[in-house]
């Protein structure tokens, strides 16, 4: 999501904690969708009101607080138990300029409304951002993306991030971890940790203490995964780099405290192409690295992104990635034909690739990869898998399982299951694949 022009929104919580995990939900949204969070009313755009309605006083303090936002900003969105039944009535009643009033839990209510009132579309920018653009849209409340860091401190001559964002900034490791209680407590089950590099979480802080529940926790990727792991939920790690510390969580997913899934964006293949690309941890011996990580966790499911046609990139580099992919054996992989970014490095390259090669090499990577990909997703038939449903229709229940993250990798159908519902998680044998998707039941 395009950043450059955040929209202001300021938000009052009253209430109990059950009204505060609805908070978090709508703020956490709110954020990724690209508002900025403000304390005062004077820089708001609009203010959300989570009231309570538990007892009479804490009705009047909503009612108050509703008050005040009015006449101190006048744009005023109402949410949570007030906003139902007689009580949403009142409201009305009282205060007719607010502009919207649901009751508890209504996330996607909320922060339609926002959206409605202070119009803020995000543009999904493909070179800039983490969540992919159907992740703009309201994310369905069983999975949330959490964000740990914003920034990066490395230089891909492909990658303008790092000089629209800056350098590393990473989150201080109590407030994701109260964020991603508080996305559990509100009902999510998957939790998709993004940031521009998550295995350099820390790097910025010198691996800081930081605290959690009272709890001495070191701002590093390996201390976050041990404690996302006591969560309870599916938890899935995006943007790592294969530096050697990476092998400490590994453990982590073959003990299944969080899920064995780690997507890595390779790029390439071949040493000079990455020395090129400037890739970080582009000297591992990425091959080596993946297959201790086989024998340490089996069942690891790697993703990966390559870039083809990158320039200077010959025949003979691209037969080294073809090898590379061949070996590797990645279970999903996305494939970009190399193009230019404004301001980026890699465009003073010299020897661009011509369009037609770009493309002829594209094909091949394709075919070699979608044969990998059907080779695996077959072997997987017989299995049994944990599958947690994302849509159900009248012709049954799509989900997904452990080796797919929303969006970018595959589905699993349940034809004929319709009694289930999103967020439901089942276990049930594969019965068909092909080169993406899987069928169970
Ligand atoms: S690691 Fe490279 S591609 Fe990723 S954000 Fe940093 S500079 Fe860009």
């Amino acid at each position: 999501m395009s950043t450059s022009s955040k929209k202001n929104v300021g938000f009052i919580s009253l209430g109990c904690p059950k009204a505060l995990v609805d908070s978090e939900r709508i703020l956490t949204q709110l954020k990724l969708d690209g508002y900025e969070i403000v304390p005062t009313y004077e820089d708001a755009e609009v203010v959300v009101v989570n009231t309570c309605g538990f007892i009479d006083s804490a009705k009047q303090e909503s009612l108050d607080a509703i008050g005040e936002a009015i006449s101190e900003n006048g744009k005023v969105i109402v949410t949570g138990c007030m906003g139902k039944g007689n009580d949403a009535e009142v409201i009305k009643e009282l205060h007719p300029k607010v502009l919207s009033v649901t009751g508890p839990a209504a996330y996607e209510e909320v922060v339609g409304a926002v959206h409605e009132f202070v119009p803020h579309t995000p543009v999904h920018d493909p070179y800039t951002d983490l969540v992919p653009p159907q992740g703009v849209k309201l994310t369905p409340r069983h999975y949330a993306y959490l964000k740990i860091s914003e920034g990066c401190n490395h230089r891909c001559s492909f990658c303008i991030i790092p000089a629209m964002r800056g350098d590393l900034v990473s989150r201080p490791i109590g407030d994701v971890m109260s964020e991603a209680e508080g996305l559990v407590r509100a009902g999510v089950r998957e939790l998709l940790v993004i940031s521009q590099d998550t295995s350099a979480y820390g790097i910025d802080v010198k691996y800081r203490t930081g605290f959690w529940n009272g709890r001495p926790l070191k701002t590093r990727m390996q201390a976050l995964c041990e404690a996302l792991g006591e969560l309870g939920v599916w938890v899935r790690l995006h943007y790592v780099y294969p530096y050697p510390h990476v092998d400490n969580v590994i453990p982590l997913m073959a003990e299944g405290k969080i899920l064995p899934y780690l997507d890595i964006p390779f790029q390439h293949g071949s040493p000079s192409v990455l020395k090129r690309m400037k890739r970080p941890a582009a000297a591992e011996k990425s091959l080596e690295r993946i297959a201790r990580w086989r024998e340490i966790c089996p069942d690891i499911t790697l993703r990966s992104t390559f870039i083809v046609g990158f320039p200077g990139e010959t025949e003979q580099d691209f037969e080294v990635l073809l090898d590379f992919l061949q070996e590797a054996q990645l279970d999903r992989v996305g494939c970009f034909q190399y193009s230019p970014v404004a301001g980026a490095a890699a465009n003073d390259l010299p020897d661009a690739v011509p369009e037609e090669v770009k493309q002829e090499r594209w094909e091949r990577f394709m075919a070699l990869q979608q044969q990998i990909s059907a080779d695996k997703l077959q072997a997987k038939i017989g299995s049994e898998i944990d599958i947690l449903i994302d849509a159900v229709d009248e012709q049954g229940a799509i989900g997904r399982s452990t080796a797919d993250a929303p969006e970018i990798d595959g589905k699993v159908y349940l034809n004929g299951a319709t009694d289930l519902q999103p967020g439901d998680m089942v276990r049930a044998p594969v019965t068909g694949a092909d080169e993406y998707d899987l069928w169970a039941g």
